[in-house]
Parts: structure tokens; C-alpha cells; sequence
């Protein structure tokens, strides 16, 4: 029955169905492998309102997919009908508004052409989640997507300031942020954001509540000069003390402080152009420093003496300090802290075939509370064997843990250990998910950080969007029989 409604679905380009070759690539993100009835591309905004019309009136399940690069198996549909952002390409406009630097662009760019082209008018637009070059712009709002430069920029939520949304109905709404209204810098992405407009519902939502067809971000002018160090450090404690000092320490400001454990950094060290790391280092903290041009010396200077006080074993490893100073190198410190969860997934689905797997974290904790947090994972990982890898914004209280499971008792238990981890992150004050959000996969996480009260206000904010629940069917929340 559901094929009999897809087969008359309103769209102007060809619709794959499932046993079509061609849907194989649509049919996973990172985490998660899924069996969609059927796919679309619309090419346009008329389009897409045509199509969730349609799918309104028969009940049909639609999942929005753009890159494909979720954690979560949030652009993975398991029945009904996938659609793909990928046609809606262009950016319209980059300039001033009202005095205001912003630019305007279709859900499809990618968001790293996007940060080129804002960057080739004179404009910066921050958010960089590692895999910029692979997502998309409309997805990375649909996730509220961070990256290292958070530390400084804050999350994405802080520049959408207007987006067109697709309503599960077919009808169409523009969002807008107040001018004056104040921004939430929380990196939480557990659920939807209660507290602001409408539009901070969708920033997050991962496709349950409409679809995002246009969207305008604020920009800033372009950074200042800064350079990047890779600072190789003899231990995971010592790694993690230069991250606690260096965001104690008021004469170095770093723009991202990024943590790289002993067992993450071996998997740097497999890319291709990374050089051997000296004997010695067994963790390393990746940081960026922005300078005024007369500052550029008595911030290097800085940050080399702040590496001395943090340990006097440091000495040794300093000389190995990789300086970033140009473009091109600080594009390869980039390629290789990308290759550090790239190569974990790849790892990961090998590790499949024996029913275990890559189980990573996304928890975060207020950064003071980041060494209690730090010591209680590491003391729960090492006990229950399991390889695993910590690495990620430290800065901002928030790693990434990845274990790889070599069969399915590990991974139940490195699952547990995710969940321990979650419920003491909340009782210190953080969240369960700081980047990736709950997708399907990690949805028993929010009855974690949230009461119930909590999740029924967000199963109530689902109701008042998607009446039939139609959209991003199992993200976030378990929907009604
Ligand atoms: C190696 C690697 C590194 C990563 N590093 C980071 C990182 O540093 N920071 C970070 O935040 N994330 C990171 N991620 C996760 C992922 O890249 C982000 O969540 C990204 O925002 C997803 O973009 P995408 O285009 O791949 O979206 P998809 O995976 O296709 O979709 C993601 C979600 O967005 C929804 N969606 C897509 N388009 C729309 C739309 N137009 N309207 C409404 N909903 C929509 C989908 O339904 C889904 O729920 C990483 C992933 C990988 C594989």
C-alpha cells in the first residue's frame, strides 16, 4: 500500500524504489543502515512543498538525508520514503543587511564551498564541524553542529538568524530571530530546544519537525591571522592539565582546545602525511591562537611557557611542537584530526562483520568539571577492557569517546559504559549529547538528561509541528503506535 501511494508521489525528477542499485548509497549514514521504500531529489522549493503535502494526506513516513554523515542513523529512513536535499543547491546572497554581514543559501551547499565562498567575499562564517567538506549547510543547522572553533564562535545556533521551512503539511513558513532576543551557547543537542522562538525548535530538530529549505546566517569579518600547535605531551594527564591551564591562563586565548589521548593519537599518526611523532609523546592537545599582528610573538611565547609550567616533562617534547602557521599546514593539522574519526568509523564497520562495532560517546560537562568527568571515564573504560579512544573539544568539556568492540559482549558493555558516562555527566551538570544529537540510535539517552515532564513538552512541540508524525520517523523520540 505504501509503494501503491509512492509511486504517484508529486515529484518532477525520477523516484528510485527499493532494489534499485542506485539507492545503495542513500541507504546509510556513519552509524546506521536503513531500507527506504523509495527516494526523491526535488529541485526546488515547490517541489518539496508538493511532496510533504502528498505525503501529509496518505500518512507517509519521510526522512530528509543530506550528507550523510549523522552518528545516529538520523538521515536513515527504515520504510517509507527518503528525501535527498541534494539538488537544492545555490547561494543567493552575501553581503551587508541592515548593517548586518549575512548570507542566504539553499540547504545543499556544502558546508566547507559555503565557508569559501563567504571567505572569497571577506566574511567568516565559524561553524566547522570536521566533516565540513561532506555535510551540508541545512543539515548542519538540522544538528546545531559544532566544531573545534566552538571554544571561541559558539555553536551554529548562535548565526541562523532566519530560515524557510517546509511544514510536514506542505505549507510554508519563514523564521525569523528577533534582533534582540539572547542566544543559547549551551552545546546541547539532546532533544529540542525548549526555551527559545520557534525557530530554535527547528535548529537541532534532525528532520522530525519540517524541512529546511532556505536559510540566512549571520557572518562575521574575516578572523585574525592565528596560528595552530600540535603539542605533543608525554601523558593523557599532562595533555589534559595544558587544556585545564591553558583555558585558566589569561595570556593565551585560544579559538579551539582540543584534546588527543594516547591511544587517538596512534590513529593519527596512520595518516599518510603525518610525520612519526617523537618516542616520547603518548597524547598531544591541537589549539588555534588568534593574534593582532604585533601580538603574534608575545602569544607564541606564551603558550611555550605555559607548555614548561604545565610539566616539567614536557621539556623534551617541545622542540616536536608542530608549528601551523600558513594555510597549507594548517590544513593538513586539519586533515589529520579529521582522520582521527574517519579512520575510527572505518574501524568500526570492519569490526561489524563479529557483531561488534564502533560505540561512541557525545556527553559534555561544564569544562570545570572536566577533570572529575575525565578520571571516572578513564577508570570505567580501562575496567572493562574494550579499546578505546578519547579525543575531541576538551575546551568546551566535551570529547568524544570511541570504543571498538570486537564482538557483542563488548559492545554491550561499551555501551553500558557510554550510558554510565552520560548519567554521570548529567549529574555533574552537563548533557548526553554535545554535537551529534539522539538520532534513532541514541533517543533512550534523553530520559537520561531529561524528566518526563521535559520529554512530553518535546513529544507535545512534535505533535503541534507533525500531527502524523511523518517526519524523521524514530529520531529523537519513540513515536505513537
Ligand atoms: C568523520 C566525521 C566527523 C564528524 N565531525 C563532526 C564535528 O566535528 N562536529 C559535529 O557537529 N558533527 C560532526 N559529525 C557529524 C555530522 O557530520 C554532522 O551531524 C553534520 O551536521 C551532518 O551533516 P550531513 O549533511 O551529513 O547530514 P545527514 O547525515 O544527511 O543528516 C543529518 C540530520 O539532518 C537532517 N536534515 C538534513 N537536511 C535537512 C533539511 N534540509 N531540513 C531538515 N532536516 C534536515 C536529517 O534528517 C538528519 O536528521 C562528524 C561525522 C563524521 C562522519
Amino acid at each position: 500500500m505504501v509503494i501503491d501511494a509512492l509511486r504517484h508521489i508529486p515529484s518532477r525528477g525520477e523516484i528510485l524504489f527499493r532494489g534499485d542499485a542506485r539507492l545503495t548509497p542513500y541507504n546509510h549514514d556513519t552509524m546506521l543502515t536503513g531500507d527506504p521504500d523509495a527516494l526523491v531529489r526535488p529541485r526546488d522549493i515547490q517541489e518539496c512543498r508538493e511532496i510533504l503535502a502528498y505525503c501529509h494526506a496518505h500518512r507517509l513516513p519521510v526522512t530528509f538525508c543530506a550528507g550523510h554523515t549523522a552518528m545516529t542513523g538520523s538521515s536513515v529512513a527504515q520504510s517509507g520514503l527518503l528525501l535527498s536535499i541534494e539538488h537544492l543547491t545555490g547561494i543567493r546572497d552575501i553581503g551587508l543587511h541592515n548593517g548586518r554581514p549575512q548570507a542566504t543559501a539553499a540547504p545543499g551547499v556544502f558546508l566547507g564551498d559555503f565557508q569559501r565562498a563567504v571567505a572569497s567575499e571577506g566574511f567568516f562564517y565559524p561553524p566547522s564541524p570536521t566533516s565540513r567538506n561532506e555535510a551540508m549547510l541545512g543539515a548542519t543547522i538540522a544538528t546545531n553542529a559544532t566544531g573545534d572553533n566552538t571554544y571561541k564562535y559558539g555553536t551554529t545556533r548562535r548565526y541562523v538568524r532566519a530560515m524557510r521551512v517546509i511544514m510536514a503539511d506542505g505549507t510554508q513558513r519563514l523564521l525569523e530571530r528577533p534582533a534582540d532576543q539572547q542566544i543559547s551557547e549551551l552545546k546541547n543537542t539532546a532533544g529540542y530546544f525548549l526555551l527559545g522562538t520557534p525557530i530554535d525548535h527547528f535548529i537541532g530538530s534532525e528532520g522530525t519537525l519540517g524541512l529546511i529549505v532556505e536559510v540566512t546566517v549571520d557572518l562575521l569579518p574575516q578572523p585574525q591571522p592565528h596560528f595552530g600547535l600540535l603539542i605533543f605531551c608525554p601523558s593523557n594527564d599532562v595533555a589534559l592539565s595544558i587544556i585545564g591551564e591553558a583555558h585558566r591562563d589569561a595570556a593565551v586565548s585560544p579559538s579551539a582546545l582540543e584534546y588527543i589521548d594516547q591511544a587517538a593519537l596512534q590513529i593519527m599518526a596512520t595518516h599518510p602525511t603525518f610525520p612519526s611523532p617523537p618516542a616520547a609523546a603518548q597524547a598531544a592537545v591541537l589549539c588555534y591562537q588568534e593574534y593582532a599582528e604585533e601580538m603574534r610573538d608575545p602569544f607564541m611565547e606564551a603558550w611555550f611557557a605555559l607548555l614548561e609550567r604545565a610539566a616539567p616533562e614536557m621539556h623534551a617534547l617541545l622542540d616536536a611542537t608542530i608549528v601551523a602557521e600558513h594555510p597549507a599546514d594548517e590544513e593538513r593539522l586539519r586533515t589529520w584530526r579529521h582522520h582521527i574519526p574517519a579512520h575510527v568509523n572505518e574501524i568500526g564497520h570492519r569490526l561489524e562483520g563479529d557483531d561488534g562495532g564502533k560505540v561512541g560517546s557525545d556527553w559534555w560537562v561544564p569544562i570545570g568539571q572536566m577533570p572529575a568527568m575525565m578520571a571516572y571515564m578513564y577508570h570505567l573504560s580501562d575496567a572493562i577492557h574494550v579499546p578505546y579512544l578519547a579525543f575531541g573539544h576538551l575546551g568546551n568539556g566535551h570529547p568524544h569517546v570511541n570504543y571498538l568492540a570486537r564482538n557483542a559482549k563488548e559492545r554491550q558493555m561499551a555501551i553500558q559504559a557510554v550510558d554510565d558516562c552520560c548519567r554521570k555527566a548529567v549529574a555533574l551538570g552537563g548533557g548526553v549529547a554535545g554535537e551529534h544529537g539522539l538520532g534513532k540510535l541514541k533517543r533512550d539517552l534523553l530520559a537520561i538528561q531529561h524528566p518526563t515532564p521535559v520529554i512530553d513538552t518535546m513529544r507535545a512541540l512534535k505533535q503541534q509541528y507533525d500531527p502524523h508524525w511523518i517526519l524523521g520517523r524514530g529520531n529523537i523520540l519513540v513515536p505513537p503506535e
